[in-house]
């Protein structure tokens, strides 16, 4: 069983990696488990060059095959807008709700409200990366609907549904969403690269 560390002390983030790479001779752990006060300042100026800032640093000094994902908010009519800054598009220190008032107070009288949520996720290990993207593409609705999830999820209408990501259950969600597309791509580049074992 190889080990792989997730550069992440997220344990939600932990326990959907570990669904995703199921049934593989893997174990995915946190790097919690190893570098308790791990941190890093995510100055990249894409989800990529985030991602592999967040992998390479952990691979680097747990000296395991490392895995981290970064994932933004692309509204059309924002110009993109927040981007890589969606968690903290209202400011540092933010809450979810302070996010999503601010978005919508933004797009106010704004009839485009396409967007799409983009991840992506990459593998460092001794003499080998790789990255892989996930996308979900949708609207932004004018008014928060449901309670699951995180983030957006409550005003993100995906294309493939008739509901709001948090009206979704969490499997419902794996079924289309970026992270999931990611991730089982992820999975697929993992398998070839013949990790597991
Ligand atoms: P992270 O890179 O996965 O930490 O995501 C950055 C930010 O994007 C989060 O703080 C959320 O605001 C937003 N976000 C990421 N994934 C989702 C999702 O699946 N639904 C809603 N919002 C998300």
């Amino acid at each position: 069983m190889k080990r792989v560390v997730l550069a992440s002390a997220n344990p939600d983030k932990l326990s959907e990696l570990r669904y995703f790479l199921r049934n593989l001779e893997i174990e995915v752990i946190s790097v919690s488990d190893l570098l308790p006060d791990w941190s890093i300042e995510e100055t990249g100026a894409t989800l990529e060059e985030n991602a592999y800032l967040k992998a390479r640093d952990v691979a680097e000094k747990t000296q395991l095959p490392a895995i981290a994902d970064d994932t933004g908010l692309f509204v059309d009519v924002l110009g993109g807008a927040p981007g890589i800054y969606a968690s903290r598009f209202a400011g540092p220190d933010c809450s979810y709700e302070n996010n999503i008032n601010k978005l919508l107070q933004t797009m106010l009288c704004e009839e485009n409200r396409r967007a799409s949520f983009r991840t992506s996720a990459v593998l460092v290990s001794t003499g080998m990366e790789f990255s892989v993207t996930g996308e979900v593409a949708g609207m932004i609705i004018e008014k928060p609907d449901g309670k699951e999830g995180f983030g957006y999820d409550p005003v993100f209408l995906p294309d493939d549904l008739d509901r709001t990501f948090a009206r979704c259950s969490p499997e419902e969600k794996h079924r289309i969403s970026h992270r999931a597309r990611a991730m089982l791509k992820l999975r697929e580049m993992l398998v070839a690269s013949g990790i597991p074992g």
